[in-house]
């Protein structure tokens, strides 16, 4: 069952000038369900770009987004936040989502609350049981940011991110800002997610060999376009 797929999805950035820029042509992709889908290239080549449209946080030109066979390429205000339900995006750094004046606590009870899931007490454990999935003991619940590696906020983002079961996740350089050891440990716990908990998971990076690690199919980006899929048999730096 396919959970996403693009259509001929275009994005045409341009300037005062008048100048256009296509950062992404006629990009077809489809992502089904349980799997981990890569989408790797250099940067520049529109990975960010891409994720952001399926986000809805960019509007692209022309072509279609379906997200469960629904159309969801003009969601309007309401529709998206209901999107977001079911679709949750990790960044490559955690501090875009995670107010360094939040505790973790608070970070993590946050989508509960906003969307009235549980009251407060029971959100206070979910968090503490998604803390626990991720590595983490719930003393980290009265934590600052400031107080935490690269690795241990990641994994908290990680943690509210899975708390809403979303059908989707992407993550966009999720490790690139982590040191090579740390990497690893974030990569394991993607695994995890998807072998353990059939998650779909997009995972975007630059790093071809880190993809092959974890992949069922890498679609190859260059300037806007995918130029080349991958299936994992085709992998060749994988161990
Ligand atoms: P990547 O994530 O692969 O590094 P991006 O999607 O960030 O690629 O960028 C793709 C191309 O689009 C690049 O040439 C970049 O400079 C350009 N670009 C990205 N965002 C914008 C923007 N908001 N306005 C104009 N050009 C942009
Ligand atoms: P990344 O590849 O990690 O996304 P970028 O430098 O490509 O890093 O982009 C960082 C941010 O700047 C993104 O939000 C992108 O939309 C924006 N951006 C990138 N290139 C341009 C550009 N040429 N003009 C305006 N904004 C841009």
């Amino acid at each position: 069952m396919k959970i996403l797929e693009t259509k001929d999805l275009c994005k045409i950035y341009g300037d005062d000038a008048g100048n256009e820029l296509h950062a992404l042509k006629n990009v077809n992709i489809h992502a089904s369900k349980g799997e981990i889908v890569g989408i790797v290239g250099e940067s520049g080549c529109g990975k960010s770009t891409f994720a952001n449209i399926i986000a809805c946080i960019t509007k692209s030109t022309s072509g279609k987004i379906l997200f469960n066979n629904e159309d969801i390429t003009h969601l309007n205000y309401k529709e998206r936040r209901d999107y977001y339900k079911s679709f949750q995006m990790v960044f490559q750094s955690p501090l875009d989502t995670f107010s360094p004046k939040m505790k973790v606590e608070r970070y993590m009870i946050e989508p509960s609350l906003n969307f009235k899931l549980m009251d407060k007490k029971s959100a206070k454990e979910y968090a503490k049981e998604l803390l626990a999935t991720v590595g983490l003991s719930e003393g980290y619940m009265k934590k600052y940011p400031s107080e935490l590696s690269g690795g241990e906020l990641q994994r908290v983002v990680i943690a509210r991110a899975i708390g809403l079961k979303p059908e989707l996740m992407i993550f966009d350089e999720c490790t690139s800002a982590l040191d090579v050891s740390i990497q690893q440990k974030i990569i394991n716990l993607i695994i995890e997610l998807q072998k353990e908990k059939g998650f779909t998971i997009m995972f975007i990076t630059h790093n071809l060999v880190l993809a092959e690690n974890i992949c069922d199919r890498i679609y190859v980006m260059k300037s806007g376009e995918v130029v080349d899929v991958l299936n994992k048999g085709d992998f060749r730096n994988a161990s």
